[in-house]
Formats: structure tokens, C-alpha cells, sequence
């Protein structure tokens, strides 16, 4: 049976220090239980008795990592090993498993939907934190995407990791530690967990054991996928995933003249904008239909006026989170495509140069090797420096329509 760290493919560092820190949190428990025996791993001092059981202990992570490494997956995993009954992450027991299935009381899971987290949603947490774990282990909360709080959340996170209550543990998540991922000071209270982008070959196994892909197919899809795990999976088993990433490579090829390249513009731009609506479409709707009946839509009679006024605010509410999540997954959908198309210009590169490496996109590699002819290592450079220059622009918040204009003219221009 895998414990719950079988699922960070090619992170072995960060395991052994997640395993290590795990022993060392569940022997502060027990030493808090009153069991004077040495603690283990993690503690500079162990072997003496009298040594300080918090010391392999850290209140405050940061998990870090490109896209797709892993980093909610090993913050997850994390707080399993925590709440595990044996204090290992066993991946049977009923700590590890209702961590995993996310149902556990203990820990909080905090994914923003929109393109911040706000600072109401983090004081609300972070005195929930604050209490007693009914469990007995640890209360751990997860904050995917750190990077995306505000500066007055961050502040209000900031107080509870300066000062953390005894039995609670912050799980942050970010891409970097970098400044304008993460502030300084709430780095300078946090131990880092660096993830690296995890190489092919173990996506590709990962594909073929947990979910049955068929191995060929495994290997193109953890090859087109960069070292993006989840990625990896929906182009092995969504046709949808692969149609659009057909779309998005074919680009290259129809940038014939200026009025190509404004068409192929708007086609990349609708082609987020859809794939992010029917991504959202299902979980909008569900939501909206489960605030309507909670708030007794229709309903007359007494405080029925007072109700319908308190309603129209709730259902505005819901319309601006849900208009801002729609935001993001056209943001996402969109810098996947741009991951796509940088990954073919690299592989152009790569090839003008007869680098010996093997190429991203097995797939498109003849018109890669086409391009790299005709366009020599420094148009591809070029090329491949447009697409990155737009995302930059993108992160930058410049419009993405502009910004995606330019880019195309870049690349047929060259
Ligand atoms: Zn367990």
C-alpha cells in the first residue's frame, strides 16, 4: 500500500525532509502525552532527554515549485502525515484519509477562486486555526496559491505566523519565494520546501502505475506536458485537452501574413475564453441554484421584503466571485496555451543549434525542424522570446488581446 507521499513523482529531497519533520511533530505529541523517551529525527539535541521536543518541529511551511511539481500535492500530504495516528503518513489510517479525501476536521484547505485572497477570508481562518484541534494532533491549514493573497491579508497571516498557536501548523503554497510571491517577513518565519520540476520519465511512470495510461501514450503526454503532472494526466485521458493543444500547435504553421496573425490572435484568445467557461459553467450554475434555495427564493409573507434585500446582496456577492474565478481559469487556459507554443520554439531552437536533447512536442517536431531551417538559432530565439515576453505582459496585467497581437506578429515577422 503507497503512503500518502507516493504521489510527489521525482521529489525525493523534499520527502525525506517531510518525513523526517512528521516523526519529529509526532514525537512532540507524545512527549506532550507525558512519554519522556528521545526525540528523533529533525532534532539537533536527540538522544537527550531533556531536550526540547519542539525543535524538529517548524509551525510555518512553504512549499515551493513550477506549476505542476507538486506543491499543494506535498502540502497535502504533509498534513496527512500529521493527523496520521502513527505519525508517518501510513496512508490506511483514519488521520491520513480523511486528510486525503479532504474531510478531515483539522484541516482547513483555503484555494482562492478569484485573483486574490481577501482579508476578511484570512482573519476568519486564522482564528479558526487558533483552536483547540478536536482531533488531538494538530490544526493545519493549507493555503494554495500564497502568492495570491493580498498585502492585508498577508498582514493578518503574518500575526498568527509570528506568534502560532501551539498546535497549529500554516502549509503555504507559492511558486517562489520571491518577494512578489511571498513577503520577506512571512518568509523569514517559514522553512521552504523546494519541489523541481519533475523530469518525463517519472511523470511518465506515475501515468502508467496510478492511472493505467498505456505507456507510449504516457510518455508523449509527460513529454508535452513540461514536467506538469496534472497536465500530463488530461492530455493522456481528455481528447478535449489534446483537440486544444492541437489548436494551439498548429499556430506556427498559419502565420502567413498580418491578417493571419490578428486571426490567429483572436482564435488563441477565444479558445482560453472557451475552454475557461466550460470549466466554470457546471460549478456556477450549482452554486447559484444552492444560494437561491438556502435563501427561499420566491418567497412572500412576512420579512419576506427584508429577505428578498438581503438576497439581492448575497446573490451579488456570488456573481463577483464567480466573475473573477471566471477571470482566472481564462488567465490559466491562456498561459498553458503560451507554455505550449514556447515548448514547439524551443524545440526549433534546440534543433538550429543540434542541441542533443529530445524535443517537447514529439508531435510537431518536423515543423519544429522546418522552422529551424529556415529561421536559423536566432529567429528561433526570437520566436521564442515573443512568446515569453508575452507572458510577461500577461502576468503584467497588460490586456491579454493586446498583448497575445503582439506576440503573433513577433512570430511572423520573426
Ligand atoms: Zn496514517
Amino acid at each position: 500500500m503507497p503512503d500518502v507521499f507516493a504521489d510527489l513523482v521525482g521529489q525525493d529531497e523534499a520527502v525525506a525532509t517531510l518525513r523526517r519533520a512528521a516523526a519529529a511533530a509526532a514525537a512532540v505529541l507524545r512527549h506532550a502525552a507525558g512519554d519522556r523517551t528521545p526525540v528523533p529525527a529533525g532534532n539537533a539535541d536527540a538522544g537527550t532527554p531533556a531536550a526540547d521536543p519542539g525543535a524538529g518541529m517548524t509551525h510555518a511551511w512553504i512549499f515551493t515549485g513550477p506549476p505542476g511539481s507538486g506543491r499543494s500535492v506535498a502540502a497535502r500530504a504533509f498534513a496527512a502525515a500529521l493527523q496520521c495516528v502513527y505519525g508517518t503518513g501510513c496512508g490506511e489510517c483514519p488521520g491520513c484519509h480523511t486528510t486525503m479525501t479532504g474531510t478531515h476536521a483539522d484541516v482547513r484547505l483555503v484555494v482562492p477562486e478569484g485573483l486574490s485572497i481577501g482579508v476578511g477570508e484570512m482573519r476568519a481562518l486564522v482564528l479558526r486555526a487558533a483552536s483547540t484541534p478536536s482531533g488531538g494532533r494538530w490544526q493545519v491549514v493549507i493555503i494554495e496559491d500564497a502568492d495570491r493573497l493580498t498585502e492585508a491579508a498577508g498582514n493578518a497571516l503574518l500575526k498568527a505566523v509570528e506568534e502560532p498557536p501551539p498546535r497549529t501548523v500554516f502549509l503555504l503554497c507559492a511558486p517562489s519565494t520571491h518577494p512578489d510571491d511571498i513577503s520577506v517577513t512571512i518568509r523569514s518565519r517559514c522553512r521552504v520546501v523546494p519541489l523541481r520540476q519533475p523530469p518525463p520519465a517519472a511523470v511518465a511512470e506515475v501515468l502508467a502505475r496510478r492511472d493505467g495510461v498505456a505507456p507510449d501514450v504516457a510518455q508523449w503526454a509527460a513529454a508535452a506536458a513540461q514536467g506538469h503532472v496534472g497536465r500530463a494526466r488530461r492530455l493522456a485521458r481528455d481528447p478535449e485537452a489534446r483537440k486544444r493543444r492541437d489548436a494551439v500547435l498548429a499556430v506556427p504553421r498559419r502565420l502567413t501574413g498580418v491578417g493571419a496573425a490578428f486571426d490567429a490572435a483572436s482564435a488563441l484568445i477565444e479558445a482560453a475564453e472557451a475552454e475557461a467557461e466550460a470549466s466554470v459553467v457546471e460549478s456556477d450554475a450549482a452554486e447559484r441554484a444552492a444560494l437561491e434555495t438556502a435563501l427561499g427564493a420566491g418567497g412572500t409573507g412576512r420579512g419576506a421584503a427584508g429577505a428578498i434585500r438581503g438576497a439581492a446582496g448575497q446573490l451579488k456577492e456570488l456573481e463577483k466571485r464567480q466573475k473573477s474565478r471566471a477571470t482566472r481559469a481564462q488567465r490559466d487556459a491562456l498561459d498553458r496555451a503560451l507554455v505550449d507554443l514556447a515548448g514547439f520554439y524551443r524545440d526549433a531552437l534546440t534543433m538550429a543549434l543540434r542541441a542533443p536533447v529530445a524535443p517537447v512536442h514529439t508531435d510537431t517536431a518536423e515543423v519544429a525542424a522546418a522552422g529551424a531551417q529556415k529561421w536559423d538559432a536566432e529567429g528561433a530565439l526570437r520566436r521564442l522570446e515573443a512568446v515569453l515576453a508575452c507572458r510577461a505582459a500577461i502576468e503584467a496585467n497588460v490586456k491579454p488581446r493586446i498583448a497575445v497581437e503582439a506576440m503573433m506578429l513577433a512570430l511572423w515577422k520573426g
